[in-house]
């Protein structure tokens, strides 16, 4: 396992055919991840990590925020999460990640049963260090 407390198989891509590996995540966004899960004591089930192009197609996602983002050396990258929360849960991860500079993109979903909300995290490089905010319709 290449991080304390995520699942190869909930970072991986869900297609189960590409060849995207959990190594290629960000080191600075799971940095963060196991730092907070530890520092909150509760679970991070991930909904979502790596998705390769085809994945996110599949499930009807126009964003291609979790897709592969290509570095300058070449080098392949993942850079979002999302993560299946509570609202009591929810509010406790915003207040790490509002305050970690790294995180630059943050989207929830704040309605409906708590086992559907989630938190969308991100580091991506494409924000330039401009940070987004959203919620989900
Ligand atoms: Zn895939
Ligand atoms: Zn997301």
């Amino acid at each position: 396992m290449p991080y304390e407390h995520f699942s190869r198989a909930e970072l991986e891509c869900r297609c189960g055919r590409c060849e995207y590996k959990a190594e290629q995540m960000s080191s600075g966004l799971m940095a963060f991840l196991v730092w907070a899960r530890k520092r909150l004591g509760f679970p991070f089930p991930l909904t979502s990590g790596i998705r390769c192009p085809a994945h996110n197609k599949a499930i009807g996602s126009k964003a291609l925020i979790h897709t592969p983002y290509r570095n300058k050396d070449g080098s392949v990258t993942f850079h979002s999460v999302d993560i299946g929360l509570s609202r009591a849960r929810q509010w406790a991860l915003l207040e790490l990640a509002v305050e970690e500079s790294l995180i630059v993109g943050i989207g929830i979903k704040m309605h409906g049963a708590d086992r559907s909300r989630l938190i969308h995290l991100d580091d991506h490089p494409m924000r330039r260090g401009k940070r987004a905010y959203w919620t989900y319709p």
